[in-house]
């Protein structure tokens, strides 16, 4: 599983707080997820991340 974080992010952190191993936030302010595949170790954080976003910016990619 690979994530992408789309142009709706509006910056809130939560996503790099609950999976900082694949999401950070760049000097914009706006997160960026990791390009390579999410390991089954952090897959977990990486799900818990992407239902917390309050605005849905991410993504999987095949
Ligand atoms: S949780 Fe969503 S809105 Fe918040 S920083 Fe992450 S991608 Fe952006």
């Amino acid at each position: 599983m690979k994530y992408f974080v789309n142009d709706s992010c509006i910056g809130c952190g939560l996503c790099a707080m609950d999976c900082p191993e694949v999401f950070e936030m760049t000097d914009a302010g706006l997160a960026i997820a990791s390009e390579g595949e999410v390991s089954d170790e952090v897959l977990d954080a990486a799900v818990q991340a992407q239902s917390g976003c309050p605005v849905d910016a991410i993504e999987n990619v095949d």
